[in-house]
């Protein structure tokens, strides 16, 4: 016999962990990506030390089939793609199937879920990955994670956790993005029982803004738009003399996914171009639509990096756009003024 096995899918999904499950924020994100997909227009997320003992996630969106409730746990189960062609026109935020038995494989997991179809709901635990209670349960229509003690079973992980602080700030970054992302979500984010950030889902993204930068902030923001055939945008950036020491206040979300994009940010910042004082950065929140086929998020685990098809498109409309806006409130002489 040879020396070569398949290994058992406890142990695969443990290994799968190690790249979707960094740290904490890494769960937050997913869990936040599958309620968004459950098209629910609550979400409420409470942590406990920085997400290490405790990460809960309600939502009311369609829920869980009973039936299929220990199936989501499996490694590649997914009701989002089912053909290699469905990964070319991805509408959904997850499609890899992957989170739930990631995060399962290295925490102790409690899963409760009431679907919008049959209004039955079951309830299970998790622990290191094996299912130690599957049974009926009562509760509201929608879906309650609740993660203990991640990384317990990997102390090599555990150990390299940094400080509460740290943690939390990281979750709190990505609470914040979907936040101004999905505006028509009412998000209410709580850390040790204090409220961190609190949306009204009222789909006014100005509320968001307000909610995480301050009203003040929020005052002076300035809308943008534009479209192509084959993108639209829309969005607020800040005006020049808003600046800020890191890139950080730019918040890309391309179809509803926060991304990271050094494409878009190369666009908007030569739009600002020489309006900004050296290291200097806008804020600036840019949501982007287009038909999935022009969009490749197969890229990485984290599904934070994007490919888009038609990029010099993409780059002239966002630099264009801004520069308008811009122009319109006198910072960049217009053509009018050039003699
Ligand atoms: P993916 O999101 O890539 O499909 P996950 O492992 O994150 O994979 O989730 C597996 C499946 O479990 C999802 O496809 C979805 O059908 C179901 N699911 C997970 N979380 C929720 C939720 N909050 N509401 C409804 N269904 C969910
Ligand atoms: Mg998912």
């Amino acid at each position: 016999m040879g020396k070569i096995k398949v290994l058992d899918e406890q142990l695969a999904n443990q290994i799968a962990a190690g790249e979707v499950v960094e740290r904490p924020a890494s769960v937050v994100k997913e869990l936040i990506e599958n309620a968004v997909d459950a098209g629910s227009t609550t979400i409420d997320i409470s942590i406990e030390e920085g997400g290490l003992t405790l990460i809960k996630v309600i939502d009311n969106g369609y829920g869980i089939e009973a039936s299929d409730i220990v199936t989501a746990f499996q490694r590649h189960a997914t009701s989002k793609i089912s053909t290699s062609s469905d990964l070319f026109r991805i509408a959904s935020l997850g499609f890899r199937g992957e989170a739930l038995p990631s995060i399962a494989a290295v925490s102790r997991l409690q899963c409760m879920s009431s679907d919008t179809a049959t209004g039955l709901a079951r309830r299970i635990v998790i622990e290191g990955g094996k299912v130690t209670i599957d049974e009926p349960a009562n509760a509201p229509q929608g879906t309650e994670m609740t993660v203990r003690d991640l990384f317990y079973n990997t102390p090599a992980r555990l150990k390299y956790m940094k400080a509460i602080q740290t943690e939390l700030g990281h979750i709190s970054d990505y609470v914040n993005r979907i936040a101004l992302a999905h505006p028509g979500i009412a998000i209410t984010f709580k850390h040790n029982g204090n409220v961190l950030l609190r949306t009204l889902g009222s789909g006014d993204r100005l509320q968001v803004i307000a909610a995480v930068y301050g009203s003040n902030t929020a005052k002076v923001m300035l809308p943008v738009e534009a479209e192509t055939s084959d993108y639209e945008l829309r969005g607020f950036i800040s005006k020049p003399e808003l600046t800020r020491a890191n890139r950080n206040g730019i918040t890309a979300i391309v179809n509803g996914r926060y991304i990271r994009s050094h494409t878009i940010n190369q666009a908007l910042l030569q739009a600002y171009h020489t309006l900004l004082p050296i290291n200097r950065y806008p804020l600036v929140i840019l949501e982007l639509g287009m038909h999935p086929s022009l969009l490749d998020v197969n890229v990485h685990p984290s599904k934070m990096e994007v490919r888009f098809s038609k990029e010099p498109e993409l780059r002239i409309m966002i630099e264009d756009a801004i520069k308008a806006v811009l122009r319109g409130q006198r910072h960049i002489p217009g053509p009018e003024s050039i003699t």
